[in-house]
């Protein structure tokens, strides 16, 4: 069970409750009928909220999550416990990876449960629509590093085939791709060729800033500054691998949902 900020923050007692079911359920039942490797898939964003820069592997178990998603992450982190166990006591490879924020085409578009580049993309739809403003939520400062869905999926089938450690390994873009909430929401508005209403406004420590149709809701929360995670195991494993440009990416998205708006979850 999965959501974007604003979902974890409502539901935290379910996030725990089901994915500690699934996470139960799914092992034992690839335990029972002999599953020669399961690869279940964990986030960056259980990772321990007071922690150094970058985030790697070992660091999982290194303290509380961020209070937004405490339900999912203590439940995720049971994976990585759960698939030592099985190792230890019966030899399984049972492991797990780490991706950063996923996003691409058929993701949840929906703007109350998804993750903030669907949702800003339907948000984008929406007011080139109605003629209205683009609401980013909370200040637009946070850093996120993402990942384009087709990139996620050629490493994930890499991972099942060729990854062989009960040790969980991070997948995502390099640290230097981490770009901030701002920046992903003006990659959106380039490539929807957005241009809302025009205004000014000042700010004393900016000054004066032009508002192109995009404004900031800085009573929303921002949720983890950031969780800049390492891609060293990876790139020590695939030294080649070439991930999608984000603009690139975020520009297919778009068109994907443009082009699949009836049908898109939302
Ligand atoms: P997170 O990476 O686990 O925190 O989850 P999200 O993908 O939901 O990203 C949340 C970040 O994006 C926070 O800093 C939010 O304040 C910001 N954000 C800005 N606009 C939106 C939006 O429309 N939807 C969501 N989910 N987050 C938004």
């Amino acid at each position: 069970m999965v959501g974007g900020l604003f979902r974890n923050i409502k539901y935290n007692l379910d996030f725990w409750r089901k994915n500690v079911h699934i996470n139960d359920n799914v092992l034992h039942s690839a335990f029972e009928v002999g599953t020669h490797k399961v690869v279940s898939c964990l986030s960056t964003c259980i990772f321990p909220d007071k922690t150094t820069y970058p985030i790697d592997e070992t660091m999982i178990h290194n303290g509380p999550p961020h209070s937004s998603n405490f339900g999912y992450s203590y439940a995720k982190r049971m994976i990585d416990v759960q698939n030592r166990a099985y190792f230890q006591q019966h030899g399984c490879t049972f492991t797990a990876v780490i991706p950063t924020n996923v996003f691409g085409p058929h993701d949840n578009f929906n703007i109350e449960d998804g993750h903030v580049l669907p949702g800003l993309i339907h948000k984008v739809h929406l007011a080139k629509s109605n003629g209205s403003a683009l609401t980013v939520w909370g200040t637009g400062k946070p850093r996120r590093q993402f990942i384009y869905s087709l990139d996620l999926a050629r490493l994930f089938i890499w991972v099942l085939r060729e990854y062989n450690e009960v040790e969980p390994i991070i997948l995502s873009v390099g640290e230097e791709d981490e770009v901030s909430i701002k920046e992903a929401a003006e990659a959106i508005v380039e490539a929807m060729d957005f241009c809302g209403e025009v205004t000014v406004s000042f700010d004393f420590r900016d000054g004066l800033s032009l508002d192109q149709g995009v404004q900031f809701d800085s009573t929303k929360s921002d949720g983890q500054y950031k969780k800049t995670a390492s891609n060293s195991k990876l790139r020590a494993y695939l030294p080649e691998f070439r991930f999608t440009p984000f603009k690139q990416a975020v520009k297919e998205t778009c068109t994907w949902f443009t082009d699949n708006y009836e049908q898109a979850r939302k």
